[in-house]
């Protein structure tokens, strides 16, 4: 460890050829130079690590080169190379300006500008973080940038360059450094990592170069904290334990889970990842971008800005090709909604849960039209949720206190600290329709109108049920209903729950539709189709009913634009109006 050199500094580039992802912008820094069109100051711009001190120093040592080559680049074995190589040229001055930022500071400059070179043609004067000059400093400076003396060379860099005064910008020649590009990171670390002799995993660079942001210093420091902590031995695995990254493994779970619309199993996910403390928030973000990388693989033309190893580029493919387009917009917009909304959540997990519920839902519920009659819109029974997510809590405490307690919990998590976890695994959600532990009960049914309508059903001592014919009207269909959803709640509360936020519907034939929002409920309903159907004859006492389900379309609501619509509307929920348009027969078309 004597000799410990961090790699940033050990393998700072030594000519424009080895700076990374700088390309178009070392060639025409070389250029200028093999042409000898020299300025005589330039501000270098751009985020921080992404090589503009490094270029200013290979400028410097560049034109001061006794030998240089035909590429325009320093020969790295005259003197004056070698004095730059060394660290002891004397034509190179550098100023961090974040820490020196006085007259003071800028006048010792000043007087070192008019000493001219004793070997080389020129001084590079290096003035970094520029921007941070105070504002005398920076007048102070400012008569000497304008007229430098013809050895000088002024280059100053800042990451901020709309904080540099428009005089000081007319002065320079201007360079905007970009922002490295993953591949470009991991090309680079690989290079490092085997001249070191480390062995590394692709997909553990990849990482890497994504946590430095584009930026190389923090990619190679983050390479030397990881190398260490995994003796020479770099993989995916230790590097996202080690830098805290959730695995992605993770995101292309949830994601299938969610276009299989297995909400049970996406709460699980989601509570799996939690425990492992990672913040809702920093998961909600990660599953956007998660979304973002599979829109970017839909299309070919797009496929570029998937900033991923060769070997993951194929798993989002392959899922890409199950997501609808639709389905990653939707996701996308509701990822971002609920990252918008974090910090003002109450319950910043209910969020997050409700919009992994949206989501998986918005790829079950996008079913067109099927174009029949006008019916009653349902309201998505997760809508509710989000409506009383302010005042309730998703699963019912047995006691007050303790709810309030966990409430409290949940409202002040630290992106640091693992979100609270419920001490027991939430029961509910082994349940097939997790959806229920949300729903709670919005109405009653008295019992007294059990009884009156089990006394006028009549059922035969054998061979089967047989009902009569007695009338019934949308009223007596949404008690039946209710009464339907309160008999299941002994067998399966959740249902039951679920039940009663749904709303029969009484179409002209007589036959009773219910609108179902979430596929695998409708598929549940569906195959108690019959079971119901025959809870109703009985109630109802009326052999010829029956109940269907159906898919509800995914708009919550429906705009009623054309006479004949808001009509109906009005119809429906009018029963005089009802009584008047039939004796009068209206009909409007
Ligand atoms: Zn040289």
């Amino acid at each position: 460890m004597d000799n410990y050199i961090v790699s940033a500094r050990k393998y700072r580039p030594q000519t424009f050829d080895s700076v990374v992802g700088q390309r178009s912008l070392t060639t025409t820094l070389r250029n200028a130079i093999s042409s000898g069109k020299l300025a005589h100051a330039y501000l270098f711009c751009g985020p921080r690590g992404v090589g503009k001190t490094t270029c200013a120093r290979i400028f410097a040592k560049t034109i001061n080169c006794l030998n240089l080559g035909e590429n325009g680049e320093a020969c790295n074995e005259c003197e004056s190379c070698r004095a730059f190589n060394e660290g002891r040229s004397l034509n190179i001055h550098e100023l961090d300006a974040a820490a020196n930022n006085s007259v003071e500071d800028i006048r010792s400059i000043i007087e070192q500008v008019t000493i001219p070179p004793q070997i080389g043609r020129y001084k590079v004067f290096i003035i970094d973080e520029v921007h941070m000059l105070s504002a005398a400093a920076f007048n102070a400076f400012l008569k000497t940038l304008e007229e430098p003396p013809a050895h000088v060379i002024f280059i100053l860099a800042t990451t901020e360059k709309h904080k540099i005064m428009p005089t000081i910008l007319s002065r320079c020649q201007i360079y905007d450094f970009n922002r490295m590009e993953v591949p470009d990171i991991v090309a680079h670390l690989k290079n490092v990592a085997g001249k070191e002799g480390i062995s590394v995993e692709e997909e553990a660079l990849n990482v890497i170069a994504q946590k430095a942001d584009g930026g190389m210093r923090d990619a190679l420091s983050i390479f030397d904290q990881v190398s260490s902590f995994s003796n020479g031995d770099i993989t995916y695995q230790k590097v996202i334990e080690n830098l805290n990254v959730l695995d992605y493994e993770y995101y292309f779970r949830i994601v299938d889970e969610l276009l299989e619309g297995n909400i049970t199993q996406v709460l699980l996910t989601f509570n799996e990842i939690v425990s492992k403390g990672f913040g809702a928030n920093i998961f909600i973000g990660g599953l956007a971008s998660h979304m973002r990388d599979l829109l970017v693989s839909k299309d070919k033309a797009t496929l570029p800005l998937l900033e991923v190893s060769a070997s993951v580029r194929e798993r989002y493919a392959k899922q890409a090709e199950r997501c609808s387009q639709k389905f990653l917009y939707k996701a996308l917009r509701l990822c971002n909604d609920c990252d918008i909304k974090y910090n003002t959540a109450r319950n910043k997990r209910l969020l997050v849960e409700i919009t992994l519920i949206e989501v998986a839902q918005s790829e079950t519920g996008d079913e067109p039209s099927d174009g029949r009659s006008p019916r009653k819109q349902l309201k998505p029974i997760f809508k509710a949720v989000a409506e009383t997510a302010q005042t309730t809590q998703p699963q019912a405490e047995p006691a007050k206190t303790k709810a309030s307690e966990k409430k409290a919990q949940q409202q002040a998590p630290s992106p640091q600290q693992p979100q609270p976890i419920p001490a027991t695994p939430p029961a509910k959600l082994q349940h097939p329709k997790p959806k229920a532990k949300t729903i709670r009960p919005t109405a009653s049914i008295k019992t007294d109108t059990q009884k009156e309508a089990s006394s006028e059903t009549s059922v035969a001592k054998d061979g089967g049920p047989q009902y009569g014919n007695t009338p019934y009207d949308e009223d007596k269909v949404r008690y039946a209903w209710l009464r339907c959803a309160n008999e299941t709640k002994a067998k399966a509360p959740a249902v039951a729950g679920l039940m009663k936020s749904m709303r029969p519907t009484l179409l002209d034939d007589g036959s009773v539709e219910v609108a179902v929002d979430s596929q695998p409920i409708l598929d549940d309903m569906i195959s108690q189709k019959e079971d119901i159907s025959n809870f109703f004859r009985k109630e109802l006492n009326n052999g010829n009913i029956s109940v269907n389900f159906i898919k509800a379309k995914s708009e919550t609501q429906k705009h009623l634009i054309t006479p004949k619509e808001k009509f109906d509307d009005m119809l429906k929920r009018s029963e005089a109006l009802r009584i008047l348009a039939k004796n009068l027969q209206l009909t409007p078309q």
